[in-house]
């Protein structure tokens, strides 16, 4: 595995597989990895011939008081799992040189940021189209691929390369779980072990709402009930818990159409996201 901090540098090595007509996957993150990145790397590996992962904690999508300093950081330790996950390259630039010294252009998103994370952290999907754009235009992958953990991102890293027309096929990843339930993050590391053993509810949360849904129970009463439990089992501080159309992100208005169901707890000092899309595709057979 080539581990490379230069743009430029990367770019050369990139542009001399391309022209060896080599497909690009790319996975994006911001490193101390865990098994849902390495799921992300897994899928790259099967799909494509090169696999890059970028490891760079992005200080514009972070906002004042948020926990960019706070952020788990292990290079070290991300390096051989990533070089044993099968990828070939991974970049890991500094901030000077992602931004220079400020940057000059930011990418700003219109729709679908107006709701959950997007309401509670202003400017934080704008830092993640903004350092996205960068790597697209970096790496220029085949396909880029980005965890359902963050299916609001999902949908923006959509619309992104819709607008601005990169030729990038985006591939969403299911969420990977830990055994109870709980949705795997870089972030649970800073959760006391009391709130570890509670933040198991926001998933049981999650998945007794899908159940009432698929049962035929609407959206909104299925969502206040399941916000009851969730307020009579954990400690932490509900940000959101919302049922809306996905990917647009917007009010339902017909329940057969593609829900997620998000959840934004915050902790003494992390703040937990997790969801789940339902579908209503009819079994097949
Ligand atoms: P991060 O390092 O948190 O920015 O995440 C990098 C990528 O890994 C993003 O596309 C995330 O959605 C994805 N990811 C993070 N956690 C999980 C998980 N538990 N399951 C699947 N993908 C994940």
């Amino acid at each position: 595995m080539n581990i490379v901090n230069r743009i430029d540098e990367l770019r050369t090595m990139l542009t001399a597989e391309k022209t060896n007509g080599k497909t690009i996957g790319f996975v994006p993150t911001m490193g101390y990895l865990h098994e849902g990145h390495l799921s992300l790397i897994q899928a790259a590996r099967k799909e494509n011939e090169i696999v890059v992962i970028s490891i760079f904690v992005n200080p514009l999508q972070f906002g004042p008081g948020e926990d960019f300093d706070q952020y788990p950081r292990d290079i070290e330790r991300d390096e051989t799992l990533a070089r044993e996950a099968g990828a070939d390259y991974l970049f890991y630039p500094t901030v000077v040189e992602m931004y220079g010294e400020r940057p000059m252009a930011t990418v700003t998103i219109h729709e679908r940021t107006d709701c959950l994370c997007g309401k509670s952290r202003p400017g934080h999907f704008d830092g993640v189209a903004t350092v996205l754009t960068k790597l697209f235009n970096i790496v220029v992958p085949t396909r880029a691929y980005f965890g359902l953990k963050d299916a609001q991102q999902v949908a923006v890293v959509e619309g992104l390369i819709r607008d601005f027309n990169f030729p990038i096929e985006l591939v969403g990843v299911e969420i990977k779980r830990e055994e109870d339930g709980l949705a795997l993050s870089s972030r649970n590391i800073n959760l006391t072990s009391d709130e570890r053993t509670e933040a198991v509810h926001i998933s049981k949360c999650l998945f007794k709402i899908e159940e009432a849904i698929a049962s035929g129970i609407i959206p909104e009463v299925a969502v206040a009930e399941g916000r009851g439990y969730l307020q009579g089992h954990i400690t932490g501080t509900i940000d959101y818990l919302e049922a809306l159309s996905y990917p647009e992100l917007k009010p339902i208005t017909d329940v057969r159409e593609t829900i997620i169901v998000a959840a934004a707890v915050q902790y003494s000092k992390v703040r937990l996201i997790d969801n789940v899309i339902i579908t209503h595709e009819q079994p097949r057979g």
